[in-house]
Order: C-alpha cells, then structure tokens, then sequence
C-alpha cells in the first residue's frame, strides 16, 4: 500500500515513511491509493475475534511494509493497558447502544490511535536510529492521550503546551502527573490560541524544525485514522451479533478524524447506513451537510470543549474523495477558503454527500437536558461530547435502526458539567482519584515565543 497527498504534490510512499512524515510535505494530508475492499465470507470470518486480533486485519492490509509479528506485538502492547477486556465495548441504554472508547489510561477515545502512535514511532525510530521531538499544544484531551502514548519511550520527547489554569482539573493532573524524564509540560498563561500560535511559529521556522527533528502529533497522521477504522467494524459485529437492523453510528464531530474513520470503514465494505455527523454550537459542518453552506463563523466556547472547532483538519481528507480524487480542486477548495472564507460544492457533490452522512447541531441546553434525561431513564451517565452524539441520534436516526452513540470520554473527565446537570456529585473512578496524590511537574510561562525556544533547546536530549 502506498500513501499519496491530497494536493497532489509527492510521489506515493509506503505506510511508515507516511507515518513519519505526518502532515505532507506539500502541505496536503496522506491517504491510501486505495481502500481493500473485506466484503462477504472474510467479513464474516473477522467476527470471532478479538480486539487486537480484529486491529490487526484491518490495519496490516494498509501497514503492509511492517512484518506480521512486529505488527501484532505493536497492537497487543497498545491495547493491553484498556481497562476492558472488550477495549471498546458496547452497552445497549435507552434504545441506543453506546460504543464506550474511554477505557484507556486517559480516559478519552483519542487513547484508542495515540497508544498504537507512540509504540509506531518507537518501533520505526529504532529501526531508523533516529529521534523524534514532539511539540503540541493542547485545550486537553489530545495532550494527555499523547503524553501518555509516549511516555518512557526510547528516542522520542514531547513538549506539550496548555493554557494554565484553563483545561479541566482531570486533564491538566493527567498532564502534569507524568514525570517521565522525556516528558514535558509547559503550562502557558494565556488561552489555548496562544499556545497553538506558538508551536505553528516554532514549526513554521524550517530550520529550527530540522536541527531539533521536531515533530508533530495531532490528527492529521493516517496512522491515528487508520487505529480508529477498528472500532466501526468491533461495533458492527457486536450489533448484528444480535440484529438485522441496519446499523447507523454517530459521530461527536471536532476536527473530523473519527468520523473519518467511519467513513474509511464503509469504503472498506463494511455495511453501514448513515454516519450521523453530531456538532455542538461550533457547527460548520452541520451547516456543511444540510445546507450546502461550508462558511467560517468564529469558535465559541461550549460544554463540549474538544469539539470548538471551525477548520476541522481531516475534512480535507474527505473532500478530495467527494472531489473525485482531483487534488487541483482539492487546492481550488482551499484557495477559495483563503479567499472568501468559505467551500463551495455542486448539487451533485452535495447529494454525494448526503448518501454517505447527515448531522445535527445540539445547543448546550439540549447537552446538559440529555445528561439529565438519559441519567434518569437509565441510570447511565453521559460526558458532555457523548450527549451531543446521542441527543443527535435520538432526534435523527429512524428508532428501527441500530443506533450506535460513540462514546468519546468518560464522565469523570468532564465531572464539572455533568455535576452541573445532575447537581450532584459524580463517582470519579480509581485511576481519576489516584491522579490527586501524586507528584507534577509542569513548567509555568508566559507566552512567549523566545522563552518557550529557549526551553526546548534546553530540554532535547
Ligand atoms: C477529540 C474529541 C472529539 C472530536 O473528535 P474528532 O476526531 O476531532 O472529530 C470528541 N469528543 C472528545 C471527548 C474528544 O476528545
């Protein structure tokens, strides 16, 4: 399997060379030529496995350049430390079933692809006798899955940024409790904006980037897609292990990655109807869908925090597929963005896309009512993400289908508002009420850009 850009502009190169470079070079996103088709008898002929078993049929048809018996010890190694024997189990609540991906160490679905990203990148800089320098910034949840994904790990350091005081008090203590020699955390006084302008200026600085081998974690690596593919299939064999109904999943959408994932799982074959795409206030997407409008408003902050997003990155990703592979209108796309500020897509695009996805937009009332109502129903409790996903399903998806909720955090780790919609105190679990007593640390600065510099020099090995 080779990977090619989006924009059309690097010659096609195999899966770990895809992994290292992250973003393209040519400023484009990395994609599979193709997507293998497991249809029929193979499908059926995964449904007996197990997790690590199923993750390691579909991701070795894409990782084709790694031996077997790497691959498997990689993906066992990822999985091992899920508190589920499951990883993402499914739980039938109300009518809907909720596919649980907070059974990782940090307790957000993002810990699904980051603890398989960690051990690729130590795998392949080994093998390559390189390092890596990880920078980031953060408003959360994928600075924790990440620091965590590489903690103690041979050849790579992370420098993770997050605004001081600003990020729950679960997500900073998951940060700042990792004391691991390679780990570093530097808390900004200032707003996640300000962290993240500064890690685009230090990569922006190519030279700098070069002589320090900086590199990046967030979404936009194939491999962290590629981890999330697993799930949509463990999912659909779970449900029709029990139905016949056609089986919907929706998605609590931020930068479009694990819905992504969805949408590269139909590709493959799998039989999915809709992929409902749920958005909080933040809702560009949603606008996308319903109303031919792909226009750029401003970020506003709401309840679902690690969903305030306006330029969702993978969406790129999709667009060149619904633009038929065309990476020159993929660039038009973008150039008109830049422009204008906004997308502009056919009738027939548009109704390409209707076929594969719809979605809602759910208002932070209707958040904290469904925390509400689902709790008293069920007695199930709701992170703040996970309700805009079902809340959407309830409204959207026929009751006849299988509607599968992805469930993208705990509710310990957003404790404070499902606190304020049930108005009592929520159980944290053991692994939250260990984070209290251990020993942090975290490095405190201003924002700015010379003093953060001055830090990482300091700090590479
Ligand atoms: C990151 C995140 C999301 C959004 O996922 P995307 O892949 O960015 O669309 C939703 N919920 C939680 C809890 C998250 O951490």
């Amino acid at each position: 399997m080779r990977y090619i850009s989006t924009r059309g502009g690097i010659n096609p190169i195999a899966f770990k060379d895809a992994v290292m470079m992250g973003l393209a070079s040519d400023g484009g996103l990395l994609l599979p030529q193709s997507y293998p088709v497991v249809t029929g008898e193979q499908l059926e002929s995964w449904r007996k496995l197990t997790y690590p078993e199923l993750a390691f049929e579909v991701i070795s048809r894409y990782a084709d350049d790694i031996p077997a018996s790497d691959l498997k010890s990689l993906i066992n190694h990822s999985y091992a430390g899920f508190n589920h024997p499951d990883v993402t189990p499914l739980v039938r609540q109300n009518g809907v079933y909720i596919l649980e991906l907070f059974h990782g160490v940090t307790l957000a679905f993002k810990d699904v692809a980051l603890q398989f990203l960690g051990n690729l990148f130590e795998y392949i800089l080994a093998e390559r006798k390189q390092t890596l320098n990880i920078i980031g910034a953060t408003s959360g949840d994928t600075g924790s899955a990440a620091i965590h994904g590489v903690r103690g790990k041979k050849g790579i350091s992370i420098f993770i940024l997050h605004p001081h005081g600003k990020t729950s008090k679960v997500q900073a203590l998951q940060m700042t409790s990792v004391t691991d020699a390679n780990v570093h955390n530097i808390a900004v006084r200032g707003t996640f904006d300000d962290c993240q302008d500064m890690v685009k200026e230090i990569f922006g600085d190519l030279e700098f980037k070069e002589k320090y081998s900086l590199g990046a974690v967030n979404s936009i690596n194939w491999a962290r897609v590629l981890a999330q593919v697993v799930y949509y299939f463990y999912a659909w064999f779970r449900v029709t292990d029990e139905t016949d109904a056609p089986v919907n999943f929706s998605v609590p959408t931020g930068n479009f990655g694990d819905i992504f994932a969805g949408y590269v799982a139909k590709r493959m074959g799998l039989p999915i109807g809709k992929l409902l795409l749920a958005t909080n206030e933040n809702n560009i997407l949603t606008r996308f869908i319903n109303a031919s409008d792909y226009s750029l408003g401003g970020v506003v902050a709401t309840v679902s925090p690690s969903m305030d997003i306006q330029i969702a990155s993978n969406f790129e990703r999709y667009l060149f597929h619904l633009f038929a592979e065309d990476a020159g209108r993929v660039k038009e796309a973008f150039a008109e963005l830049k422009e204008y500020g906004r997308i502009s897509c056919s009738p027939e695009e548009m109704a390409l896309v209707r076929e594969d996805f719809c979605s809602a937009s759910i208002n932070q009332d209707a958040t904290l009512q469904t925390i509400r109502d689902f709790y008293s129903d069920t007695g199930y409790l709701l992170d703040p993400h996970t309700a805009v996903g079902v809340k959407a399903a309830l409204d959207l998806l026929p009751s006849d289908s299988a509607r599968v909720c992805l469930a993208t955090a705990h509710p310990a780790k957003f404790s404070e508002t499902v606190e304020q919609a049930l108005g009592f105190k929520v159980p944290a679990p053991e692994s939250v009420k260990e984070l209290y007593g251990k020993p942090t640390r975290c490095e405190i600065m201003d924002a700015d850009l010379s003093k953060v510099r001055e830090f990482l020099v300091a700090h590479i090995g």
